[in-house]
């Protein structure tokens, strides 16, 4: 019988998508449910259907999973941001794992007994240190700040967060009090018009910094001072305030112009041991305690001794690298935008770190003419975007012929496609670590040590 939207059917959720979503199946057919835990029996009304799958939506629970837990959080599923609040941090922890360790067994052709446990964070809430917030007016015309809905420009509000930084909570009290005193109305996409487009906080776990940034379609706010006392006076961490203009017709955040209101206009965080400045231009990992698990674990893994040349491709701003740099004998670092290795150099120089490159360029073609100039590093580190890497760069990075290759990588499905050709050219899977950097989100990061056979 064909399935058609708006039938019922019964079902146990079986597993979940790499989005989070619950899977079950139905006259064999894979149906994708949101906000449903493995383990749940349920009543699912399918929304839409597909030639092999279909959409459902959870219709009537009727014996929950035991590893359901009660939300926290008002608008969980509709914001967008987390796709595991109903279910307990273990139990993610464990589909986490789970979901590596299939990508890599199946897709990599790894022995599963290569890959560790997962590296859970100590508490799956507050970690984000970086919240950029779209300004709204809600339905009583107050200025409110929220998230946008999944594939949407619909804002849907919010006061707290649990996965961003206690203290943002307090920021987005403070600014909204100020945005409805002085009446500045928020920006609307459509007409191009109004002032406040995003409220952008971040900060430093470590040094206890904040930052407040006002992304406005306006190069001064009629009443910046104001702003400043008030946020001075209820917000002991401030650190900096910035105003950041954008009155381009644009759906990225920031534009390029920024104008310091209050303190140095950037703060200042503590990772590994060295001392990372960011500014609201500049990348810094968004969860700092994890950030520093994995670059350990990348370091313990690289097994240096003290003199060899390490090549860290993908470096950004050059951290897991510079974290690793007092222990090789060179270091250098490959990233494609400009203003990441302007940061990296600085990075470097700020830290006291004389035997760092960076070089600002494609990693596939900066590793051909690294080649050919003779270059063989002892260890490569790889920590692509999501696409993973170009084979062009792997049959680089295997004529340089490096004992070691570490590779940490946000995809686990182009991680193992990756690993495969790795081992098709000499060099094996000695181990594979997932890390939790994002509890609660669908996410998940692995970091793993490839040999030279
Ligand atoms: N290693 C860094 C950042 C990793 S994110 C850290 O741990 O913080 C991946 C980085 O790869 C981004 O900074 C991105 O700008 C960069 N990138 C993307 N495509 C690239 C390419 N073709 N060549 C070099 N770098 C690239």
């Amino acid at each position: 019988m064909e399935m058609k939207k708006n039938d019922i059917y019964e079902a146990e959720i079986i597993d979940y998508t790499n989005e989070g979503s619950g899977i079950c199946k139905i006259n064999g057919i894979a149906v994708f449910v949101p906000a449903v835990a493995a383990g749940d029996k349920a009543r699912i009304r399918i929304v839409k259907t597909a030639k092999n799958y279909a959409f459902g939506k959870l219709e009537e629970l009727l014996e929950p999973s035991p590893d359901r837990v009660c939300s926290d959080c008002e608008i969980f599923v509709r914001c967008g941001g987390c796709s595991f609040r109903h279910i307990s941090y273990a139990s993610e922890l464990a589909f986490k794992r789970k979901f590596v360790a299939d990508a890599l067994t199946r897709i990599g052709g790894a022995d599963s007994s290569l890959i560790g446990e997962i590296v859970g964070a100590d508490t799956p809430d507050h970690y984000r240190n970086k919240a950029q917030l779209p300004i709204t007016l809600d339905s009583d015309g107050k200025v409110r700040v929220g998230f946008f809905a999944p594939r949407s420009h619909r804002v849907i509000p919010l006061d707290t967060c649990q996965l961003q930084a206690e203290v943002f909570n307090d920021a987005i009290g403070v600014f909204l009090d100020w945005a409805n005193r002085m009446n500045l109305p928020p920006y609307d996409e459509q007409t191009h018009s109004g002032i406040l487009r995003h409220l952008y906080l971040r900060y430093a776990f470590r040094t206890n910094e904040l930052m407040v940034c006002v992304v406005a379609n306006a190069h001064e706010l009629r009443k910046e001072k104001q702003l400043v006392q008030m946020l001075t006076e209820k917000l002991p961490a401030l650190k900096t305030v910035v105003l950041n203009t954008n009155t381009e017709k644009t759906n990225v955040i920031t534009g390029k112009q920024c104008r310091t209101l209050y303190g140095d206009g950037y703060i200042t965080d503590e990772l590994c041991g060295l001392r990372f400045r960011i500014s609201p231009l500049s990348f810094y990992q968004v969860n700092r305690d994890q950030a520093e698990r994995l670059y350990t674990l990348a370091s313990e893994l690289a097994g240096l001794k003290g003199n060899e040349t390490l090549l860290d491709l993908y470096c950004g701003t050059g951290t897991i690298g510079l974290s690793m740099a007092h222990k090789v004998g060179k270091l250098i670092g490959v990233e494609i935008i400009p203003q990441a290795i302007e940061d990296a150099r600085r990075n470097a120089a700020e830290n006291g770190i004389t035997n760092a490159e960076f070089i600002c360029a494609d990693a596939a073609e900066a590793a051909i003419r690294l080649h050919q100039r003779g270059l063989h590093p002892d260890c490569v580190i790889l920590d692509p975007p999501r696409k993973g890497c170009d084979s062009a760069l792997i049959e680089t990075v295997v004529r340089m012929s490096p004992q070691r290759i570490v590779y940490v990588s946000c995809n686990a499905a182009t991680l193992a496609r990756d690993i495969k050709l790795f081992a098709e050219n000499g060099y094996s899977l000695q181990q594979a670590i997932p890390v939790d950097m994002f509890p609660r989100t669908n996410h998940v990061e692995c970091v793993v040590c490839i040999q030279r056979k």
